[in-house]
C-alpha cells in the first residue's frame, strides 16, 4: 500500500469500533462518527455516582459466546469478571421461578415432586404438542412446551416484546432461549460468559485508543462525506441511509426507565415479566458484579417498555423478521443496492438487518475487515 486510505466509520458501536481498530493496526486512517454523545453504542454503561453503580443504559448486555478466539480478541482490550447471568420470571399467584423453564419451574408452578431429567422429560412429553415441521416459533415453543406453559412463559412477553403473535414470528426468535430438562438455571450455555471488569465503556475506549483512530461525537452521517473517503463503514439502518426507498423497514425498540428504590428486593439481576402488563424486564444494577462497591440501601432499578421505535426517537434495537417473509423480501432490495454500493459496506444489526448478539457483530466486523485488507 502507497498511500495509506482514509476510511470512515459510522457508528462508535461493537461493529464500529472493531472495524475502526483493525483498519488503523493495518494503516489506515480511521475517523469514526457517532451521533450520540457517547462511545459505545447500546452497551453505554457509565457509573452512576450517587449510588456507586454500574448501569447500562439501552438495558442489560452479558457478554457471551462459544468462541475462544473472539473472547480472546476482546481480553486484549478488557479484562472480565466472570458472570452466569441468571433470570427468574414472575408468575401471578405464583411468585418468582426460574427461566428458561427447568425441573424447579415445574415443580413450583404444578406442586409436583419431578426429581430428575426423566421426570422432567416425561411430564413434558405429556403436555406437549405434536406440530409436524414447526414453521413458527409458536408451534416450535408448543412442540417442547405444550399450550399452557407456552401460554404462561412465551406468548404475552412476546406480544408485548414483539408487537406480534408467536405465530408470526420465525422459530429462531423462541430458538435463543435454553431448554432444560434439570436443575441449570443459568441463561445461557456458551463456555464464556463474563461482563468487561472495568465496564464496557472502558473497552470501548481502549479499542479506540489509536493514534490513527479520530472518533467525533454528536456527529451525524451525510452522504456528502463519503466524498471525502476511499472507504465507508456504516452501521446506520440501511433503510434510512437509503431513505426508505423500498419502504421502512420493521425494527422494535424499548424504553428504558430508570429509577432509584429504596429496599427493593428481587431474587435474581433481572426479572421477566411474563404477563400482559407492558414492562418486560426489571433489572436490579446492585445485583450484577461489578469494580463498583454499591454501599447504598438504595439501588437502581431500570425497567424495559417494548415500543414501536418511532416512538423512541427512532431508537432501532432489533430488526423484526416475520414467519410471512415481508421485512426479509424489503430487506432483500435493500441488499441488491448495497451489493452495487462500492463505496460503502454495511454493519452491525440496524446495518445488516441481523438480530446479532454482541459477540456475532465483533466476528462479522473482524471477518469483514479482513476481507477488506485483503483485498487492498
Ligand atoms: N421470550 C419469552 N419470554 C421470556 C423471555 C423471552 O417469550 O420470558 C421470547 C421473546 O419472544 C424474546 C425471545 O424469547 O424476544 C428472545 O429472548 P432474549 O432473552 O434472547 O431477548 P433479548 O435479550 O435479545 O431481548
Amino acid at each position: 500500500m502507497t498511500d495509506p486510505k482514509k476510511i470512515l466509520v459510522v457508528g462508535a458501536g461493537f461493529a464500529g469500533a472493531v472495524m475502526a481498530r483493525e483498519l488503523a493496526e493495518q494503516g489506515f486512517w480511521v475517523d469514526v462518527i457517532e451521533s450520540r454523545e457517547h462511545i459505545a453504542g447500546n452497551c453505554y454503561d457509565p457509573i452512576d455516582k450517587r449510588y456507586n453503580l454500574r448501569v447500562h443504559h439501552y438495558g442489560p448486555h452479558i457478554f457471551h459466546t462459544n468462541s475462544e478466539a473472539i473472547y480472546s480478541y476482546l481480553s486484549r482490550f478488557t479484562q472480565w469478571l466472570p458472570y452466569q447471568h441468571k433470570v427468574e420470571a414472575l408468575v401471578e399467584g405464583v411468585g418468582y421461578v426460574p427461566f428458561p423453564i427447568n425441573r424447579m419451574t415445574l415443580n413450583r408452578l404444578y406442586h409436583k415432586k419431578l426429581k430428575n431429567r426423566t421426570d422432567v422429560e416425561a411430564f413434558l412429553d405429556r403436555v406437549k404438542e405434536h406440530h409436524k415441521k414447526p414453521d413458527n416459533a409458536r408451534h416450535m415453543a408448543e412442540n417442547i412446551y405444550g399450550k399452557e406453559l407456552v401460554e404462561l412463559f412465551f406468548s404475552r412477553y412476546t406480544k408485548k416484546m414483539w408487537a406480534l403473535e408467536l405465530e408470526e414470528l420465525p422459530c429462531s426468535v423462541f430458538a435463543r432461549l435454553a431448554v432444560r430438562y434439570d436443575d441449570q438455571s443459568g441463561y445461557f450455555d456458551d463456555s464464556y460468559q463474563a461482563m468487561p471488569a472495568q465496564g464496557y465503556v472502558t473497552l470501548f475506549e481502549r479499542l479506540l485508543d489509536h493514534p490513527q483512530i479520530a472518533v467525533h461525537l454528536s456527529e451525524h452521517f451525510d452522504r456528502a462525506m463519503e466524498n471525502d473517503y476511499d472507504h465507508v463503514f456504516n452501521s446506520m439502518a440501511i433503510d434510512e441511509y437509503y431513505q426508505n426507498e423500498f419502504g421502512a423497514l420493521a425494527y422494535r425498540s424499548i424504553k428504558y426507565q430508570m429509577k432509584s428504590q429504596s429496599n427493593h428486593k428481587q431474587p435474581v439481576p433481572t426479572v421477566n415479566l411474563t404477563d400482559t402488563q407492558p414492562v418486560t424486564r426489571f433489572t436490579d444494577w446492585s445485583l450484577y458484579p461489578s469494580d463498583q462497591k454499591n454501599t447504598s440501601l438504595t439501588t437502581l432499578v431500570t425497567k424495559e417498555i417494548p415500543c414501536s421505535y418511532t416512538d423512541n426517537n427512532n431508537e432501532r434495537y432489533y430488526p423484526v423478521k416475520t414467519v410471512d417473509g415481508e421485512p426479509q423480501r424489503r430487506y432483500k432490495q435493500y441488499e441488491n443496492l448495497a451489493k452495487m454500493n462500492k463505496k460503502c459496506t454495511f454493519i452491525g444489526r440496524c446495518g445488516q438487518y441481523r438480530y446479532l448478539d454482541m459477540h456475532q457483530v465483533v466476528a462479522n466486523s473482524l471477518r469483514l475487515a479482513h476481507n477488506f485488507i485483503q483485498l487492498k
